[in-house]
């Protein structure tokens, strides 16, 4: 029985795993979860294209394979690669959604999280378009975690991780200016959901 009833209207996730509230880029980056695997950690991710750009639509084209190669010398780099995330959200706090949180995005590569391998059979990403190098918005903090609340009542989701805390030594994002304990306070969800926090 789903113990958690949506009012009309409410934005929530819809029958096939898209956020009623989002904007929906779809991405052809995705593939089914493996078995019976359902969503049960949800990884924070940064990211901007180019780093610390916070006004191009590259985010988007990247996880849409539509990104201009010779826009930039970062996106070099970038090429044939091709990576998605269930969700974005913008610098104005504005959601995107890529992937239907039913599938399989491409956004934590090489991972383990308490010791099982490949995080995104099991995970749903969240990108905050930003950088290691400086702090996030209000508005991103407050839609994270209308977005965290939101899909912790439709998945069985028991924890929140970093995606430096599943990938050590290969990536830094959320990075440091990334909140934690705000997250966790303004969530109102357990310490147990931040088993990488020790002080909250
Ligand atoms: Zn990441």
């Amino acid at each position: 029985m789903n113990m958690h009833v949506v009012r009309k209207g409410d934005p929530h996730i819809d029958a096939q795993g898209w956020l009623t509230s989002a904007t929906q880029l779809p991405s052809p980056n995705f593939e089914a979860r493996p078995g019976d695997a359902v969503p049960t950690l949800i990884v924070v991710h940064n990211i901007s294209l180019p780093p610390d750009d916070f006004t191009t639509n590259s985010i988007a084209d990247f996880f849409l394979n539509k990104l201009d190669h010779d826009a930039h010398p970062y996106f070099d780099h970038l090429r044939g690669m091709r990576v998605s995330a269930h969700f974005v959200i913008r610098r104005d706090g504005a959601i995107e959604q890529f992937v239907s949180c039913d599938e399989r995005a491409w956004h934590a590569g090489v991972s383990s999280f308490c010791g099982r391998e490949r995080c995104n059979d099991f995970s749903i990403g969240i990108e905050l378009e930003g950088s290691d190098r400086m702090p996030f918005e209000d508005a991103q903090y407050d839609a994270l975690v209308a977005l965290v609340r939101i899909v912790v009542k439709r998945y069985p989701i028991d924890a929140l991780a970093g995606h430096s805390d599943i990938a050590p030594g290969r990536k830094t994002d959320p990075g440091p200016h990334f909140d934690w304990p705000r997250l966790r306070h303004d969530s109102a969800l357990p310490p147990s959901f931040f088993p990488f926090q020790s002080n909250i």
